[in-house]
């Protein structure tokens, strides 16, 4: 379901602009039709009223909810089955005022392959459409009050451009996220430097960096586009000033790789409108990286802190669950194929 589609079938329905975003604030808040139907109804002309039992289902089916595992860190990993069978991670990630951010999936599989990434190893299998990215949230808000979306869960968002857009689009809107709650995580893609600077609804921007070094970065992502580490900063950070929200740079620690680059930080980042996350590496097994140290990772936000960088230390959520993107959906697929 992409939103032309869905307009063409309002449009069919008889349906105004008004009443579209009447049922997809319906839908998207997971607002039960028993729970505001005659409200809706009352709204809405005959044939879409008619029509509305089967749409919603038909949404609703775009994911099903195959397992839902807690973590010692409060998150919780959901993987969602596709109508075709495939199937993607999203993350439930508390926050403060019992209020829950949701990582999201853009993709099935990966074509970015970055080497430290499970998803990454397995390729692109396909595009999620807009309706399957919405469907995550909606059924998400079914469990827990999602006030946040974040773009980084499988899937490269810049590789499926106008999807993303479009879900960005309507979370915005009828989703009920504040803007700067929506955050598009990318490995930096001009294109969607360019879409993200004149969307109408823009999020937060998060630039996956991990190292200040050209020649390091092409073997670590070796499918993202070919820009500097300099450009995409230049260009993260016009975009970050533009929109208000400072740029989240995030940096998966990999000992040994990337975890001594105190002064290329401090070149490439001092005086940025942004913060830099450093994630150290979630172990995976078959992958040739190491978590380093704790401590040591301390240590470096320390160090970068005192050097003026505004560094914060995350983990990634959810490591007894396998939380590293693509991990528990591989395991899952090993165990009973779904
Ligand atoms: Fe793709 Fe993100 Fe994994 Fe890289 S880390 S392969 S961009 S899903």
């Amino acid at each position: 379901m992409q939103l032309a589609d869905l307009d063409a079938r309002f449009a069919e329905l008889g349906a105004l602009p008004q009443h579209r975003s009447r049922v997809l604030r319906h839908w998207l808040q997971a607002i039960p039709l028993t729970q505001g139907r005659k409200a809706l109804e009352h709204f809405l002309p005959k044939a879409l009223r008619e029509a509305l039992p089967g749409l919603m289902a038909e949404w609703q089916g775009l994911v099903s909810l195959h397992t839902r595992e807690p973590a010692a860190d409060g998150s919780e990993r959901l993987l969602f089955t596709l109508k075709d069978g495939q199937s993607v991670e999203a993350v439930l990630l508390p926050q403060r005022d019992k209020a829950w951010g949701l990582c999201v999936s853009s993709q099935v599989g990966c074509a970015v392959g970055c080497g430290f990434c499970m998803t990454g190893t397995g390729g692109l299998i396909r595009q999620l459409s807009t309706g399957e990215i919405l469907a995550q949230v909606a059924a998400a808000r079914g469990l827990r009050a999602v006030n946040k979306v974040v773009f980084m869960g499988m899937g490269e968002p810049s590789h499926n451009l106008e999807a993303v857009l479009e879900a960005i689009q309507v979370l915005g809107t009828e989703g009920g996220i504040g803007h700067k709650s929506l955050v598009f995580s990318t490995v930096g893609d001009e294109r969607a430097f360019e879409r993200l600077a004149s969307a109408s609804v823009k999020p937060a921007l998060a630039l996956s960096l991990h190292t200040t070094r050209a020649a390091l970065r092409q073997q670590l992502l070796p499918r993202a586009p070919r820009l500097s580490p300099q450009e995409l900063v230049g260009r993260a950070d016009a975009y970050g000033r533009a929109s208000g929200y400072p740029v989240q740079y995030q940096w998966t620690l990999l000992a040994g790789v990337n975890d001594a680059e105190d002064d290329e930080i401090v070149a490439l980042l001092g005086g940025r409108y942004g913060v830099l996350n450093l994630i150290p590496f979630n172990r995976v097994e078959g992958l040739p990286f190491e978590r380093p140290e704790w401590e040591a990772c301390r240590d470096m936000v320390r160090r970068l802190h005192q050097r003026g960088i505004l560094t914060k230390l995350r983990d990634s959520a959810g490591q007894d669950v396998e939380g590293g993107c693509g991990q528990l959906r591989a395991r899952i697929q090993a165990e009973r194929p779904i």
